[in-house]
């Protein structure tokens, strides 16, 4: 990219860090155009279903609920366990893999549009800010005058409102970790009755309130781990937003009176629209960069100038570097197909493990050292231990019936009754009839039930004297 050359000490510096160390505050452009108002609607949905989801309950249960303090968790109305922990992680491992995946191909299309970093920054801390602040500009003014009392109100009701945003918020996440009801009662009886639950509300607040009215686009240029990763996620044919140099440069001034072609320039008017809607404060010109979040606030400011200086719209665009080098359309390829796949097999497999999942997990296993027993003249006994992991939202009875082969069973200590979320363990016995056996290991099945319902099916074995496999 010979073009690049002549800029390329942006490489020697982070865009938010001066020369001297010090932070260099981002005033962005308030960005307008149809990307920006798609990713504006998008943002109020995703707003508004993170607000409405913890009051909505499926039989008294929230729709999700991740209680990390007592370990439950509730995913669409189904309560999840630490006995379901392989779930957890078998998920976790698809999900990394998916994230990896989608990434190589599409960039960081997540970070623009669904990150709730991007959405609360964006679209509701930043908007307030110009509504109370006005724009970039003035901003800049009213951070650089000497303190007055404009200064103290504007940066007062900023700041109060950002808190007050911020304890709301930390209100919502709490419901998400206690439920919503545990959350109204916090607020019916107060702080005195519920000191901890005060206080994570607090620091929570708090900490929301310093990311999004201190730290901003720090958090994405330094602290989130993906998007540290990014270094090592893309590659040449990676979707992402990107300059179209080979049609820019040589960039110039624009001016109406002049042939640009024959005068030897490109497209790029140099007017830095691009520059100033950014939030990381980047040129996008430079190329991909760590600091790019893939917003789109560039494309709408530089597709607006060329509707201005009637250019085709797109020298900012969603492309990868293989196509703006090689001067080529963005093609649905094989390797997007392939990785497509994967990513789909990758959900399917999430879907699958939470659909295999069962209310209960049962374990029958004959007991350790015991051998068979003659129970009467008539029958033979084998004495087993079952263990049942109850992951629904009520106390269990358990019952258990023989399938095969013929023969009863008697529970020992009475009934078994295992409680919400609980391991509970019995014994019993297994009692066949002598003349049923036909060797000294016979295949038996279980059913384990509960409320006439079968829950779950057990293969095991019986065992009898030996002299019957000689017969
Ligand atoms: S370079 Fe463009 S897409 Fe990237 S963060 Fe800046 S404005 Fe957003
Ligand atoms: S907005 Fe477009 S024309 Fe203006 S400087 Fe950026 S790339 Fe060049």
């Amino acid at each position: 990219m010979e073009e690049f050359e002549e800029f390329d000490d942006f490489r020697d510096h982070q865009s938010t860090i001066g020369e001297d160390g010090s932070r260099l505050w981002v005033y962005p452009k308030q960005p307008k155009g149809v990307l920006y108002s798609f990713r504006k609607l998008t943002s109020f949905i995703l707003l508004a279903i993170l607000f409405v989801i913890p009051f909505i309950k499926i039989n008294g249960d929230p729709l999700l609920l991740f209680n990390v303090l007592e370990r439950k968790f509730i995913i669409f109305g189904v309560m999840f366990y630490p006995q379901d922990f392989h779930l957890f992680v078998l998920s976790m491992i698809a999900f990394i893999v998916f994230v990896v995946l989608f990434t190589v191909i599409f960039g960081r299309i997540f970070c623009g549009w669904i990150c709730p970093q991007t959405i609360f920054m964006e679209f509701l801390y930043r908007p307030i800010e110009y509504w109370i602040e006005g724009n970039n500009n003035q901003q800049r003014k009213l951070d650089e005058s000497p303190l007055s009392f404009n200064k103290i109100w504007r940066k007062g009701l900023k700041h109060f409102i950002f808190f007050l945003i911020s304890f709301i918020t930390a209100h919502f996440f709490l419901a998400y970790i206690t439920g919503i009801d545990h959350v109204f009662e916090l607020i019916a009886d107060g702080p005195k009755t519920h000191l901890a639950g005060f206080a994570a509300l607090i620091i929570f607040s708090v900490i929301h309130y310093f990311v999004f009215a201190k730290l901003r686009e720090q958090v994405c240029i330094i602290i989130c781990p993906y998007g540290r990763m990014q270094g090592v996620l893309l590659d040449r044919n990676s979707i992402v937003i990107t300059y179209d140099y080979k049609r820019g440069e040589p960039r110039g001034k624009y001016n109406p009176l002049e042939e640009r072609k024959s005068n030897g320039k490109g497209d790029c008017v140099e007017c830095g629209s691009c520059q100033a809607v950014c939030p990381t404060g980047i040129d996008i010109r430079n190329g991909t960069q760590l600091e790019c979040i893939n917003c789109t606030a560039c494309i709408d400011a530089c597709n607006s100038v060329m509707r201005r200086v009637k250019k085709p719209e797109g020298l900012i665009r969603y492309a990868s570097e293989r196509t703006i080098a090689d001067k080529t359309k963005l093609k649905f390829n094989i390797r997007i197909l392939f990785y497509s796949v994967v990513l789909t097999g990758l959900l399917s497999l999430i879907a699958f493990l939470f659909s295999i999942r069962t209310d209960i997990e049962s374990t029958i296993l004959r007991q350790k050292g015991t051998m068979f027993q003659e129970y009467d003249s008539l029958h033979y006994s084998n004495i087993y231990m079952i263990q049942v992991i109850n992951k629904t939202r009520k106390t269990l009875q358990v019952d258990l019936k023989l399938d095969e082969p013929e023969g009863k069973i008697q529970l020992i200590g009475g009934p078994f009754v295992v409680k919400e979320g609980e391991v509970g363990e019995a014994q019993f016995l297994v009692l066949i009839k002598k003349s049923e056996l036909k060797s000294s290991n016979t295949k038996v099945e279980f059913e384990v039930m509960s409320g006439g319902e079968e829950m779950d099916e057990i293969k095991s074995t019986f065992v009898g004297p030996e002299a019957l496999d000689r017969k």
